[in-house]
C-alpha cells in the first residue's frame, strides 16, 4: 500500500513525500484509515514505529477538512504527551506534515516562561500539543479553552501513568467535550491502561503492530556482564574501539547521568547529560548538539529520554538497567527506528541480575550474553541493593539474588588471599551460572588472570582516545 490511496489529501501527501517516506509503516497503514473514519483507537505501538505520523497525518486531514471560517479559532485538536521533548517533537511533526495547510499549532510545556505561550494561544491555534501539568496551569489561568476539542490524542499513555500524571489527565478530561474522537497510544498494556481506555474511549478499534510487550524486533540486544566499578571503563573502551559517533547511554539516576557524562569527558569523549533537573534550555541544547554530532555521547535518564526521536541512532547502551522492565523496551526503542538496524547493549553487574531476569520475563526470552575479554566479572563481589540507585552501608546488605539460586557465589569472602583461591575455583561456574554467558575465545587462564584486574585509571583510558 502506498500513501496515495490511504485517504490523505494532496497537500499532506506532498509533505509526506518531502520527508522521503515511500510507504506507510504498519501502524500508519492500520491507524490512518480508521482515524479518518472518525473512530476511537487504542493503539499498541512502540516508539520508532512511525506512530507520531500515524495520528498526526489523519488528525491534520480531519481538522483541515472541516476547517472553520476565519476569525474565531478554537482549539480543535489536543495532543497530550508525557514529556517536554516528546511534546516538542510531536509539535515539529505537526508543523512538518502540515506545512502546506493553513493550520496553526502550538506546543506548551513547563520549564519555560508561560507568557509567550499565552500570547500564542490568544492569537488562535487549531492544534495544541501539551504536557499535562502546564496544560492545567493554563486551564487554571483561563488562558486555554478546551471546550471545542474534537480530537484528543494521548501519546505514550503508559508513560504518563508511570510518571504519575493520571490525576492531571483526569482533570483535563473534565474540561473536554464528551462528544469527541480519542486516540490512545501506548507501548505497553497494563491493567491501568486498560482501565483508562475503558473510561476514555468509545468502542475503540484495537490496533497493535508489535507483539504485546515485545522489544522492537530489528534491535539486536546483548548483555555484557561487567563489574560495576569497571562499567565506565568498558563503556569508554567500546565507544572508542568501535569508533561509535552517536551513542545514547542510559543511567538510572540524574546524579549518575551527570557523573558519567563528566567521566566520559575526562576519557576524551564529548558527552552531555539530559535529565529532569536540567533546565529546558539545557535539555534542548544537549539534544541539538547530540543530533548534530557535536556531542558523541548523550547520557540520559528514562524520563528525559522518553520520546527522543533521533534518526537512525545505531547504539543504545544501558549503563544501568532500569528498575521498571517496561523502561527497557522504551529505551531500546530509541534504536532500530522505522526499520533501521540498531543495537542495544546492556552493561550488567551482579546487583542487576534480578532486574535482568525481570526484563527477560517481560520479553519472554533470554537476551544474549557475551563476556568481553579483559572485563570478566569478579565472582567475589557481592550483590548490593540498588534501591534508589544507592549503595547499601559498606556494601554489606543482604544478597539480592539468593532467590535466584546463585547465592553460593556471593558467599565468597572478600579477604584478598582467600579471594584469589575462590576466584580460581569459581571463575568458570560463576561466569556461567550467574550470567549464562558465551565466552568464546577466552581461555581459562586468561579469565582468571583478568578477573582480578583493577579498573583502569582515567588517564589510561584517556590515552586510548588521545584525551
Ligand atoms: P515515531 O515512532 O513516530 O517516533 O517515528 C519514528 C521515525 O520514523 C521518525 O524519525 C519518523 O520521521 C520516521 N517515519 C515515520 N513514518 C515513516 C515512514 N512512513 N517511512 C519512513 N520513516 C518514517
Amino acid at each position: 500500500m502506498s500513501f496515495n490511496n490511504i485517504g490523505l489529501s494532496a497537500d499532506i501527501l506532498r509533505a509526506v513525500s518531502e520527508q522521503g517516506y515511500n510507504e506507510p509503516t504498519p501502524i500508519q497503514r492500520q491507524a490512518i484509515p480508521v482515524v479518518l473514519k472518525g473512530k476511537d483507537i487504542l493503539a499498541g505501538a512502540q516508539t520508532g514505529t512511525g506512530k507520531t505520523a500515524a495520528f498526526t497525518l489523519p488528525l491534520l486531514e480531519l481538522i483541515h477538512e472541516h476547517a472553520q471560517g476565519k476569525g474565531n479559532r478554537p482549539i480543535r485538536a489536543l495532543v497530550i504527551t508525557p514529556t517536554r521533548e516528546l511534546a516538542a517533537q510531536v509539535g515539529e511533526s505537526v508543523s512538518v506534515y502540515g506545512k502546506h495547510l493553513p493550520l496553526r499549532s502550538a506546543v506548551i510545556f513547563g520549564g519555560v516562561k508561560i507568557n509567550a505561550q499565552i500570547d500564542k494561544l490568544r492569537h488562535g491555534v487549531d492544534i495544541l500539543i501539551a504536557t499535562p501539568g502546564r496544560l492545567l496551569d493554563h486551564a487554571h489561568q483561563r488562558t486555554v479553552d478546551l471546550s471545542k476539542i474534537e480530537i484528543l490524542v494521548l501519546d505514550e499513555a503508559d508513560r504518563m501513568l508511570d510518571m504519575g500524571f493520571i490525576h492531571d489527565i483526569r482533570k483535563v478530561m473534565k474540561l473536554l467535550p464528551k462528544d469527541r474522537q480519542t486516540l490512545l497510544f501506548s507501548a505497553t498494556y497494563s491493567n491501568e491502561i486498560k482501565q483508562l481506555a475503558n473510561d476514555l474511549l468509545n468502542e475503540p478499534e484495537l490496533i497493535e503492530v508489535a507483539r504485546r510487550n515485545t522489544a522492537a524486533e530489528k534491535v539486536a540486544q546483548v548483555v555484557y556482564p561487567v563489574d560495576k566499578n569497571r562499567k565506565r571503563e568498558l563503556l569508554s573502551h567500546m565507544i572508542g574501539a568501535n569508533n561509535w559517533q552517536q551513542v545514547l547511554v542510559f543511567t538510572r539516576t540524574k546524579h549518575g547521568a551527570n557523573r558519567l557524562a563528566q567521566q566520559l569527558e575526562k576519557d576524551g569523549l564529548t558527552a552531555a547529560a539530559i535529565h529532569g533537573n536540567k533546565s529546558q534550555g539545557a535539555r534542548t541544547r544537549a539534544l541539538a548538539a547530540f543530533k548534530s554530532r557535536d556531542v558523541r555521547v548523550l547520557v540520559a535518564t528514562d524520563i528525559a529520554a522518553r520520546g527522543l526521536d533521533i534518526d537512525q541512532l545505531p547504539h543504545v547502551i544501558n549503563f544501568e538497567l532500569p528498575n521498571v522492565p517496561e523502561d527497557y523496551v522504551h529505551r531500546i526503542g530509541r534504536t532500530g527506528r522505522a526499520g533501521n538496524e540498531g543495537e542495544a547493549i546492556s552493561l550488567v553487574c551482579v546487583d542487576e541480575l534480578k532486574l535482568l531476569k525481570d526484563i527477560e520475563k517481560l520479553l519472554k526470552r533470554e537476551i544474549r550474553k557475551e563476556v568481553i575479554p579483559g572485563y570478566e566479572v569478579d565472582p567475589s563481589i557481592k550483590a548490593e541493593s540498588i534501591q534508589n540507585g544507592r549503595k547499601g552501608r559498606n556494601g554489606r546488605q543482604a544478597n539480592n539474588f539468593k532467590s535466584s539460586g546463585s547465592s553460593d557465589e556471593h558467599k565468597t569472602r572478600s579477604k584478598p588471599n582467600k579471594r584469589k583461591q575462590a576466584v580460581k575455583r569459581k571463575s568458570k561456574e560463576t561466569q556461567e551460572s550467574l550470567y549464562k554467558t558465551s565466552n568464546k575465545g577466552v581461555s581459562k587462564q586468561q579469565r582468571s588472570k583478568t578477573i582480578n584486574k583493577k579498573p583502569a585509571k582515567p588517564n589510561r583510558v584517556a590515552a586510548l582516545f588521545g584525551g
